[in-house]
């Protein structure tokens, strides 16, 4: 593995607000104080590819390296690549001509990758391949005069892009209340589809409204919702009984993240916080606290996770389980412009590596 380290400061452990002493004198715990670590967490096979396409580029075109969006959706990611020569832009038309531009994993619609050709950009596109699957299935549901409900949040860019494939054959469906009121003109020929980073529960009781509503609606062939999402949820319902506090690291614009902290609180965590880095802990969450579930959204880079733990051991929570639910060894290929610069430098990388997870 070549994929080069990068070093930036760490928010390793906190300023200390209140002791040890200070919490378990405001509020004294009963039982054992442990630690239950979810697994699956973290990082992604999209959001992988996607930071060792960054990577890659810079080390073999140089920096700077444009990317459109932020790659993930990880402040320490973007900060991380940043210091390395990424400049991260919000479209196009901030990137000069000629320049090289990366797509981030959340996908693009076709009238951003025209803009990129008419700017005369070169690109990489690290859409993760579940995105463009739910793109092409767009596409294609539409070509066969389908309507097309696509659950998701509007404005995210994920459902921008994939909206953006057929945007006169989709209607967004943001939340359950939409669900119960969004107007269709042929409920004959109707599918939906969804995000991939949503609650598999919200999204099946939005569905299971639709088909009141609509009986003929038809199902997309496979789960639009992600591998690594379905299973960072599902490893959070099982700690989430058992935890007085469930501690999800990730970035408030990643969707995954959230969702983390909204499905912990559903299956029972007494208390849910979400925070991007270890010293956004308040040390009152551990007051008569024994038990905290930890996890991770999909663009978190462990080092944070650890970052959070070494927090928690100096609170007396340094016993840690891990609850496996899932094995997850999924790879995928780099970027096909990639792949062909890699293979041409003789980068023994081109097939696919996993990143150095910016540790
Ligand atoms: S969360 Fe799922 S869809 Fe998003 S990048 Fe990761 S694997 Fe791909």
């Amino acid at each position: 593995m070549s994929t080069t380290a990068v070093s930036v400061p760490m928010p390793t452990v906190p300023r200390r607000r209140r002791t040890p002493e200070d919490i378990a004198a405001a509020a004294p715990v009963t039982g054992e104080k442990h630690v239950l670590l979810a697994a699956p967490r973290g990082y992604c096979a999209g959001v992988d590819r996607a930071v060792i396409a960054v990577e890659k580029a810079l080390d073999h075109y140089g920096a700077p390296v444009y990317v459109r969006k932020q790659i993930v959706h990880n402040v320490h990611v973007v900060s991380s690549l940043e210091a390395r020569g990424a400049i991260f832009v919000e479209e196009n038309d901030e990137v000069p001509e000629g320049a090289l531009v990366v797509f981030s994993a959340h996908g693009v619609s076709p009238a951003v990758v025209k803009s990129a050709e008419d700017r005369g950009l070169r690109t990489i596109d690290a859409t993760c391949p579940l995105v463009t699957k739910v793109h092409k299935e767009a596409v294609r549901f539409a070509k066969e005069k389908n309507h097309i409900l696509l659950i998701g949040h509007e404005g995210h860019e994920e459902v921008e892009g994939t909206y953006g494939e057929a945007p006169e054959s989709i209607t967004i469906v943001n939340n359950p209340e939409e669900a119960r009121t969004v107007h269709v003109e042929d409920p004959e020929h109707l599918i939906w589809l969804s995000q991939t980073t949503l609650s598999v529960d919200e999204t099946m009781e939005i569905v299971e409204i639709l088909r009141e509503r609509f009986p003929k609606l038809k199902n997309p062939p496979s789960d639009d919702i992600c591998y690594a999402t379905t299973n960072r949820q599902s490893a959070i319902k099982e700690i989430a009984p058992q935890a007085d506090l469930v501690i999800v690291v990730g970035s408030s614009n990643s969707s995954n993240s959230v969702r983390l902290v909204e499905v912990a609180l559903e299956y029972g965590a007494k208390a849910s916080h979400r925070v991007d880095f270890a010293n956004e802990i308040d040390e009152t969450w551990f007051e008569g606290v024994a038990t905290v579930g930890v996890t991770s959204g999909a663009s978190v880079p462990e080092i944070l996770v650890q970052d959070v733990l070494h927090l928690l051991a100096e609170y007396g929570y340094g016993s840690v389980e891990e609850v496996v639910t899932a094995q997850e060894d999924i790879l995928f290929s780099l970027p096909k412009e990639l792949r062909a610069t890699l293979k041409a430098a003789g980068d023994p990388d081109y097939k696919g590596v996993r990143s150095a997870n910016l540790m």
